[in-house]
């Protein structure tokens, strides 16, 4: 076979016959041994005609013109380099036509009863074998097939062997994503060794559909595929590469003019089925010749079909056109011969057929894995870096990523060490993660800040009457220790505290952040808050009496009348009181909002299950239509209809279900957008009700000061020549500008008149109903 050969080989081989064309038909081999001549005269046996005879000649150039010849000759001349190919890994494949009785399966098979005249599937199993054994340095692995297409029915001569995996679907030619061709449900025999080969194709040989004919008695009927799947891997490399390749013998079916033959019935049938598919072969052969033709219509046969990849491409292709060198014959040994000449036109480019052993190449590459960490350990000790692994991170190791990316950037680490790559991509994952939640809390709270702005200017009446609450009786409940960040801040330290206020301020530090209010951080406190405050179902299900209000300034109405406390209540405890008192309005659209986007939750699952359901049901109609279609007995039109009906009504429900997935987007807008207003007025109510504005304390501060001042300096002139006391008096102005300051402090922090004048307390107007 040429290494790259570009065209088919084609070679013609003449059946010997005592009465080979003398006379009118001559049939005249050249000696270059690859030029056939064919002479023909006809006479005209009308009265009327004038001309006596007509004469015509025709010249066929192939590979070989093989006369004569024995088997042995012609299977070293035709086929031996397409065997040796398949070995390498290049499909091939070798293919007898020609008319009926003309010696086709005389070349395929041979004879079966002597060794002599065994044709070139023998043969070719036989080289098979012995190259396997004789290249020890590749494994093969041989499969035998053997196809035969009968009346366009796919047949599996190897059957009776009792296929591995027998299709309860029948035969189907198939096609892979590589352009290969495959027969699902054909039986594919392992062999190893000549005798089990010539075993499956004795056997094969036996299962033919044979018809009594006319011309021969034991002409096949029906076109034939021998095929030898070959595989061969490499002993001494580790590569996951093999070559797989086929060997395709073709015995085609005869074509005979029906006339001729005599043919009726069954057998009438027969021949317009094997005219039919060699036409159709015919046609896929012009059409592969014509370099400028895109198409080939390989799917018109199941013949044309299965030897898709078998007739050019990247497949070592080999004709042998058998005819009858008898003169009564010539007619059907031009067509024969007209035939061998088109399919000379194919041009091909064989190609070895290599594949990746998928199970080797894991082999490989996890061997390659090992290699390259073990090589990197050794980088790793050299460069005294230690306790370094390339596996996957733990969840410790995550949750250790996590920690160092929030410590930098809240700024107590300075720089996270880099250790590994794993480490960088998952610290940048966290990175990532962070800015996508910080950037969606900026833009919720931008929006939510818009709408208030643009849609209630009014003032916040709750928040006036907060301001109204008398003064004296807050500061009861124990006290907040300042926030470390902001010592300036809000919250004061009560210097006297009861047992009550001790538990009580433990409790407190357990639940509530002492960090500072600032609008700026409205939202990260929000959502800090988010954590301990209970839903609205949760709440109402530990909703427990508390025994602190048994207390009296405690069974006041809230909202009305505020507690007495000498240190502001904790927050999660105002939190309560506020939303049953200042906040009841926002927090009763909140639970509304709520309530709608749990019921419209409820329906999506609903809907969902439901959408399934008719997923499965389609899915169920569809798989019964095709099973239908491949076992030949048509569609149901009932079931048609009904595919068709549950299309519809998936299409419909879907639909709905995408309305209220984007009626559940926006409902859960709006219940984030309740919770974040109703925690920004929480926040700005407790600081109206329990601490100071800046600015004012900063005047309080000052005064005290200025009198603390005078008191001193009253003090030094009394007791100026007493110079033991000055430590007293320190002590008792610490004690007395502490106490001072606390009075202060309360009487400014709950004047109305003062509260509204701050100009750092911000007010957010009343929360709107969502509509
Ligand atoms: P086909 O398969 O083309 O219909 P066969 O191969 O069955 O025809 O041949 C018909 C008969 O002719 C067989 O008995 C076969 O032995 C004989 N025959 C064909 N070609 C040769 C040949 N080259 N030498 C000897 N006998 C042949
Ligand atoms: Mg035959």
């Amino acid at each position: 076979m040429k290494a790259h050969s570009s065209e088919v080989e084609v070679f013609v081989r003449i059946r010997p016959t005592a009465d080979f064309s003398r006379g009118r038909q001559v049939v005249e081999c050249l000696p270059d041994g690859q030029t056939l001549n064919i002479h023909s005269r006809k006479d005209s046996r009308r009265p009327w005609d004038t001309r006596k005879s007509q004469s015509s000649y025709w010249s066929f150039q192939l590979e070989g013109v093989l006369q004569n010849i024995s088997q042995e000759d012609l299977y070293g001349r035709v086929c031996r380099r397409v065997v040796l190919g398949a070995l390498d890994g290049y499909n091939g494949t070798v293919m007898c036509f020609g008319q009926t009785g003309a010696g086709k399966t005389y070349t395929m098979t041979g004879s079966t009863e002597s060794y002599e005249q065994r044709g070139v599937i023998p043969r070719a199993l036989q080289e098979v074998f012995r190259e396997v054994e004789k290249r020890t340095e590749n494994s093969f692995s041989v499969y035998l097939s053997y196809l035969e297409i009968y009346n366009e029915t796919l047949v599996d001569l190897l059957s009776s062997r009792g296929s591995p995996c027998p299709s309860p679907r029948g035969m189907v030619v198939m096609e892979e994503p590589g352009g290969g061709v495959f027969i699902r449900g054909l039986s594919y025999h392992p062999v190893h060794s000549e005798e089990e080969a010539l075993n499956l194709l004795f056997e094969g040989e036996l299962n033919h559909i044979i018809g009594s004919h006319a011309l021969n008695r034991n002409s096949s009927r029906s076109h034939c595929i021998f095929t030898v799947h070959i595989e061969s891997h490499s002993r001494s490399s580790l590569s996951a590469k093999y070559v797989a390749s086929k060997l395709n013998l073709v015995d085609l079916a005869g074509s005979e003019r029906v006339g001729k033959t005599g043919s009726e019935g069954q057998m009438l049938k027969e021949a317009m089925y094997i005219n039919k598919s060699l036409s159709f072969l015919e046609q896929a052969i012009l059409a592969l010749a014509d370099r400028r033709r895109d198409h080939v219509p390989f799917r018109q046969s199941k013949l044309t079909h299965a030897l898709k990849d078998s007739l050019g491409g990247n497949c070592n292709t080999v004709l042998v056109a058998n005819i009858y060198g008898e003169a009564a014959q010539m007619e059907e040994s031009l067509s024969t011969l007209r035939f061998a000449s088109r399919m000379k036109c194919i041009q091909t480019n064989p190609a070895v057929n290599e594949h990746n052993d998928p199970a080797t190449q894991i082999k490989k590459l996890k061997k390659d894995v090992q290699r390259l960490k073990e090589e990197l350990s050794i980088y790793n000790t050299v460069a005294k870096r230690s306790g370094i692994t390339y596996d996957s991170l733990s969840e410790a190791q995550l949750a250790e990523i996590h920690h160092q990316v929030q410590g930098y950037l809240e700024g107590s680490l300075d720089e996270i060490t880099i250790v590994s790559i794993r480490q960088v991509q998952a610290a940048f994952a966290q990175f990532k993660c962070t800015v996508q939640k910080r950037g969606q809390a900026a833009k919720a709270q931008l929006s939510q800040t818009d709408n208030l702005v643009e849609k209630n200017p009014r003032p916040n009446k709750t928040a006036i009457k907060v301001g109204l609450h008398p003064l004296g009786e807050l500061h009861s409940r124990g006290s907040i220790e300042p926030s470390p960040q902001s010592p300036k801040h809000t919250h004061r330290r009560s210097s006297i505290k009861s047992n009550k206020s001790k538990d009580k301020l433990s409790q407190s530090k357990t639940a509530v952040e002492p960090s500072p209010v600032s609008r700026k951080h409205l939202e990260s406190v929000s959502k800090s808050k988010l954590n301990f405050l209970q839903t609205p179902e949760q709440e109402e299900e530990s909703h427990e009496p508390d025994t602190e209000s048994q207390d009296a300034p405690e069974s006041q109405p809230p909202g009305e009348e505020p507690l007495h406390h000498d240190s502001p209540p904790s927050k999660a405890e105002a939190f309560e009181d506020f939303k049953a008192g200042p906040g009841s309005k926002s927090n009763c659209i909140l639970k509304e909002n709520k309530g709608v986007l749990l019921e419209r939750r409820g329906l999506l699952r609903q809907l969902s299950e439901e959408i399934n359901a008719v997923k499965g049901e389609i899915d169920c109609t569809a798989a019964a239509i095709r099973r239908q279609e491949e076992m030949g007995e048509g569609q149901g039109q009932y079931l048609v209809t009904e595919l068709r009906e549950l299309k519809d009504h998936y299409r419909q429900r879907y639909k709905v279900l995408r309305d209220v997935k984007s009626e559940i987007n926006y409902c859960q807008q709006l219940v984030d957008q309740c919770r974040v207003r109703l925690l920004s007025e929480f926040e700005n109510w407790y600081k109206k009700s329990f601490l100071v504005p800046e600015d004012e304390l900063d005047i309080t501060m000052e005064k005290t000061l200025e009198q603390q001042k005078d008191s001193q300096q009253s003090s030094e002139k009394v007791l100026e020549e007493d110079k033991l006391l000055p430590d007293n008096s320190k002590s008792f102005y610490n004690a007395r500008y502490r106490i001072l300051k606390k009075r202060n402090t309360r009487a400014l922090s709950f004047t109305p008149g003062v509260q509204r004048k701050s100009s750092g307390q911000r007010r957010l107007p009343q929360i709107l109903p969502v509509s």
